[in-house]
């Protein structure tokens, strides 16, 4: 996304699978493949990562 993804926007990257079109690819953002998942971010199931990750960026919100 050409000036980032904006907090609560879906990726334009991911697939009907949730999975990323650019995994693995030289142009997935160097953010990306640096990232870690964690439990504390990604709990233990995707329904937990949603639920987590809405309440970061509500966290972290301007
Ligand atoms: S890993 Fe990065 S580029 Fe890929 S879908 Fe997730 S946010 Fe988008």
């Amino acid at each position: 996304m050409p000036n980032g993804k904006p907090a609560g926007i879906r990726c334009i990257h991911l697939d009907e699978h949730q999975l990323c079109r650019l995994f693995g690819k030289s142009n997935r953002p160097a953010v990306c493949g640096d990232f870690q998942a964690d439990t504390e971010v990604c709990g233990d199931n995707a329904d937990q990562a949603a639920i987590l990750l809405a309440e970061w960026e509500r966290l972290t919100a301007p």
